[in-house]
C-alpha cells in the first residue's frame, strides 16, 4: 500500500490502526542509510536522498498518528528516518518527531510504553523534538479543553481544538521570517492554539494573534502540519537545529 498521496493531498492524519502504520514504515524505513560500494534495494520512492553513514539519524513516535508522512518527508530532505515506538528505539536516534493525531491516545501509549519518562530525559540532555499539532499539545505544560497525559516540556499552555471540529479544518498562508519567502502554506485539522507563552519561547510565526509556531531552546511547535503539503521547511529546519547542536 502507499500512501504518498497525502503529500500533495491535504488529509486527516493517519489514524490508522497500529499495525498498519508498523507495516508499512517499516517497510519504508528500512532501505536505510547505504555507503559507497554496497549493494541494497532498491528505494521504494524514487529521486529521495539518503542519508550518508553518520547522517541525522531522526525518530518518529510511532504510537498513533500521521508517522508515514513525517518519515516521507525527512526521507526528502535526506535525514534517516525510523519509527520509535519504545525507550530502546530512541536511545538510538538524534532527534525526536511527535506527530499530529490524537493527543489523548499519544499520551496514553506513551506512558503505557514508559516514554513519558524517556523524552523528558532525552530532551532535557539536549535531543532536539519537533512536535506537530497533537504532538503540540504532548510537548505543552498545560493544555485546556481536556488535558491528556503531558510531557509538560514547552512553557506553553494550549487550547485543544481551538478551531472547532473537524469541518473546521482549514489552510492559510503564514509569514515565517525564520524561513523566509515564501509564505508557508499551512495545513490545520482540528487544531490546537497557543493560549500563553513563557518569556523563553521564540514565536515564530502567528495567526489572528496567537502563536502556531514556536521554539523554546531545542523544542519546537507547530499547531499545524508541514508533513501534509510539499513544503519541506519547517522539517530542514528542525534537522538545522540538531546540526548546529553538534
Ligand atoms: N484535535 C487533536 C487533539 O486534541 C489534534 C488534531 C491533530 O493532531 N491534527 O489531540
Amino acid at each position: 500500500m502507499k500512501k504518498t498521496a497525502g503529500r500533495s493531498k491535504p488529509a486527516q492524519p493517519k489514524a490508522a490502526p497500529r499495525s498498519m502504520a508498523r507495516s508499512n514504515a517499516s517497510r519504508e524505513a528500512t532501505a536505510g542509510p547505504v555507503g559507497n560500494g554496497q549493494t541494497a534495494p532498491a528505494p521504494k520512492t524514487a529521486g529521495a536522498p539518503r542519508a550518508g553513514r553518520g547522517g541525522p539519524r531522526i525518530g518518529v513516535l510511532a504510537l498513533q498518528g500521521d508517522v508515514i508522512e513525517h518519515i516521507k518527508m525527512l526521507q526528502g530532505i535526506g535525514a534517516e528516518a525510523v519509527e520509535v515506538r519504545t525507550p530502546e528505539d530512541l536511545a538510538r536516534v538524534d532527534a525526536l518527531i511527535i506527530p499530529g493525531g490524537e493527543s489523548t491516545t499519544i499520551g496514553k501509549l506513551a506512558v503505557e510504553y514508559g516514554l513519558d519518562r524517556a523524552i523528558p530525559s532525552r530532551v532535557k540532555e539536549g535531543m532536539p523534538v519537533y512536535g506537530t499539532c497533537a504532538g503540540m499539545i504532548a510537548l505543552s505544560k498545560e493544555a485546556q479543553n481536556g488535558e491528556p497525559p503531558l510531557l509538560r516540556l514547552m512553557n506553553i499552555t494550549v487550547r485543544r481544538n481551538a478551531y472547532g471540529r473537524q469541518v473546521d479544518s482549514f489552510e492559510t498562508d503564514l509569514n515565517v521570517p525564520a524561513l523566509g519567502s515564501p509564505p508557508l502554506h499551512a495545513v490545520f485539522i482540528r487544531a490546537p492554539v497557543i493560549e500563553h507563552v513563557g518569556a523563553d519561547v521564540d514565536v515564530l510565526a502567528s495567526l489572528g494573534g496567537k502563536p502556531v509556531l514556536a521554539r523554546q531552546a531545542n523544542i519546537l511547535v507547530s499547531a499545524f502540519h508541514p508533513e501534509l503539503t510539499a513544503d519541506d521547511r519547517v522539517h530542514r529546519y528542525f534537522v538545522d537545529m540538531l546540526n548546529r547542536k553538534n
